[in-house]
């Protein structure tokens, strides 16, 4: 299905908003500037589907993209943005906390990591409401192509290491490049095989 054009279908300010249940959703989290919106983008190979932005912290809604062929992308707003205010980051918890909790169809979390700086604090924050609302995830790898290829495999391994107690994370990691297209295709298989 990733061969079908891919369209968005709407955006989600708060719980009360979302769609009605329906297709399988997969959807991607990660810190403000990870390459997010990028990697949607490469991934749907639609340029532009989601907005990169260059205010980040922006976007509080989720993100609505369907092919319609089976699988909801949902892209989440970006978290750890230093000058957000507090307001806007209890928001998007709230929603987040909501949308995890409640949605049946969501199949799994790809949380973004950039391959340069590893995880951090907010993302383990992130990585523990996942745990505790017991929705299966995934980390991405972001921005490979800055790495070179040994200091690409230590993160994979340290990345690897650091969740591997964690009960509701994938235990693979997958590194990617929006710039070189590396890990596009196994992540498109993985979403395919998810949809079914
Ligand atoms: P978002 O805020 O997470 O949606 O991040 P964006 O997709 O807007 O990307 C943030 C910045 O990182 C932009 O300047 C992108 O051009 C850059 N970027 C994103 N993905 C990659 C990648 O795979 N490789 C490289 N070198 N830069 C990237």
């Amino acid at each position: 299905f990733f061969a079908r054009p891919w369209n968005f279908l709407r955006s989600v300010p708060s719980i009360e908003t979302l769609p009605p249940i329906g297709e399988t959703e997969i959807a991607f989290a990660g810190r403000s500037n990870v390459g997010k919106s990028s990697l949607i983008n490469a991934l749907t190979g639609r340029i532009g589907l989601a907005r990169t932005s260059n205010t980040p912290g922006r976007t509080q809604e989720l993100n609505y993209f369907s092919s319609g062929a089976g699988v909801i992308v949902v892209d989440m707003p970006g978290y750890g943005y230093a000058e957000a205010p507090k307001q806007l980051v209890d928001s998007w918890n709230q929603l987040i906390r909501a949308y995890l909790r409640g949605r049946v169809t969501l199949r799994r979390v790809y949380v973004l990591i950039d391959a340069r700086h590893g995880l951090k604090a907010n993302d383990l924050e992130t990585l523990d409401l996942l745990d505790s609302t017991a929705v299966s995830y995934q980390i991405v790898l972001t921005k490979a192509d800055k790495l070179k290829p040994g200091g690409l495999e230590r993160v994979v391994e340290e990345t690897a290491a650091a969740i591997k107690r964690r009960p509701a994370a994938h235990p693979t990691i997958i590194a990617t490049s929006s710039e070189t297209g590396l890990g596009m295709d196994r992540l498109r298989a993985e979403i395919a095989a998810l949809a079914v």
